[in-house]
């Protein structure tokens, strides 16, 4: 087993819309040891979304040639797209002593607990089903028939997480940060 030192490896898994991007963000800005990983993906920007700081933005050819090429610590196919964490960037923060948080899918979450048996498994949860939906509708990010699949998805993520060390339900936002602080031995 890993030491339970703060200088970890950190997954926060959960369905689509759970608030798992509000979360790390908090976490960062309060505590900016942390390094948030940024993820690779072939899923076309969103309006507001920027270049390096909330994905790379790549297409699917320099995707899979880079996972060929063991570049990714992770990666897998969301609803179509491919998202995989750059696995350079997390070894180097790990390196220097920063804890890592990387905010990924279940699939991600599965590999990440294979390759990486030490790292902190979080799971965070929806207060409702109901809130969940609403919460996808209120963000307006996509359209009805992406919205469904991502509920199908949320149906199987929410099913699987029994497997993960903690799982946090986010029903208000600052506790849940704070939660997620001490677990990860921040404070
Ligand atoms: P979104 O399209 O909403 O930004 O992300 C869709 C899903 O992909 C979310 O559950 C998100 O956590 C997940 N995701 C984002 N980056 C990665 C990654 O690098 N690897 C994996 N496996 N999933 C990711």
């Amino acid at each position: 087993m890993v030491a339970w030192s703060p200088a970890r490896l950190t997954v926060l898994a959960g369905p689509s819309g759970v608030g798992k991007g509000t979360v790390a963000a908090l976490i960062v800005a309060r505590h900016p040891q942390v390094y948030l990983s940024v993820s690779a993906t072939t899923r076309p920007p969103r309006a507001g979304e920027v270049e390096g700081r909330d994905y790379f933005f790549v297409g699917r050819p320099a995707f899979e040639a880079a996972a060929a090429g063991g570049e990714m610590l992770e990666w897998a196919e969301y609803n179509g797209q491919l998202y995989g964490t750059p696995r350079a960037a997390v070894e180097d923060a790990l390196g220097d002593g920063r804890p890592a948080l990387l905010e990924i899918d279940l699939a991600g979450a599965r590999q990440v607990r294979q390759s990486m048996p030490g790292a902190l498994q979080v799971f965070l949860m929806p207060p409702t089903w109901q809130e969940l939906e609403r919460r996808l509708v209120e963000r307006g990010t996509e359209g009805p028939a992406e919205r469904r699949a991502r509920l199908a998805a949320a149906e199987r993520e929410v099913a699987a997480r029994g497997e993960f060390d903690f799982v946090l339900t986010n029903d208000d936002l600052d506790q849940t940060v704070g939660r997620l602080v001490s677990i990860m031995g921040l404070n």
